[in-house]
């Protein structure tokens, strides 16, 4: 069975453990390091990171020393998604961050928070992606500026890319979470099972 660690620091972690169990995984929340690995190695095969205010769940990070851990294992191969402020938690470049927010710098894009703007702040939206139609919802949804040499687009809102997938890193500016939406988890899991 494949155990998903769900970062649980702020922000919607249930929805997205209600989702990954829907889909046969078992799943860790993760708040402290001994949650991540253990003395036997480690204790999830893939991860995610949940939507939520970015810049709090950074200071989180830190604060419990989780934030090299995770870069490590993102870094090592573990299989992750991010979404909307896990997203921005992934880039290497945040644009309009808070006043000292830093992220994990493992996925080689820019990102801008809140590109949206008001009128856009919060709606549902169909996307095309390389799996197929995908129904999402946006919250003060980031958007991918400047993507690297090593990253592919996955989904586009009018014409801005906020799907993006480098290797096995995939941070979406959307939640498909909340709509029920099991593309992309269902992705996570088959990565996870592969690289096992
Ligand atoms: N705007 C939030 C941030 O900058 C992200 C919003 C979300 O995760 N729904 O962290």
């Amino acid at each position: 069975m494949t155990t998903v660690g769900v970062l649980a620091l702020q922000g919607g972690v249930r929805e997205h453990v209600r989702l990954l169990q829907s889909l046969g995984a078992r799943t860790a929340l993760l708040r402290v390091p001994s949650d991540l690995a253990g003395p036997d190695g480690p204790r999830v095969d893939a991860l995610v990171l949940p939507g939520g205010e970015s810049s709090t769940i950074d200071r989180l990070l830190r604060l419990f020393g989780l934030r090299e851990p995770l870069a490590d294992a993102i870094r090592g191969g573990t299989p992750t998604l991010g979404t909307c402020a896990g997203l921005i938690l992934l880039a290497r470049r945040v644009l309009d961050p808070a006043p000292g927010q830093q992220s994990l710098g493992v996925l080689d894009v820019t990102v801008r928070r809140n590109a949206f703007g008001p009128q856009l702040d919060s709606m549902e939206a169909d996307l095309d992606t390389p799996d197929g139609p995908a129904r999402v919802a946006f919250i003060r949804a980031p958007e991918v500026t400047e993507i690297g040499p090593g990253v592919e687009v996955l989904a586009r809102r009018e014409g801005r890319v906020v799907g993006v997938r480098q290797a096995r890193i995939t941070g979406v500016a959307f939640h498909p979470e909340l709509t029920d939406e099991p593309l992309f988890h269902r992705r996570l899991l088959s990565e996870a099972r592969a690289s096992r």
